[in-house]
């Protein structure tokens, strides 16, 4: 919630983010659908890892 007021970046390859450019998923900000999809699957092979048992 808090982390609105900063500058988000693309967590998967550590570019910052930039106006009108990129894509937004699960609150953060991705520079392209590649990026995007590399961190949905690695979000996916760390839940199938947990067991999904924490938080939801
Ligand atoms: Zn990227």
């Amino acid at each position: 919630m808090v982390f609105g007021l900063f500058k988000r970046k693309d967590p998967v390859c550590g570019m910052k983010e930039e106006k009108g450019k990129g894509l937004e998923k699960h609150e953060k900000w991705f520079c392209s659908q590649d990026c995007m999809s590399k961190f949905d699957q690695a979000l996916k092979k760390s839940q199938k890892h947990r067991g999904g048992s924490c938080c939801h």
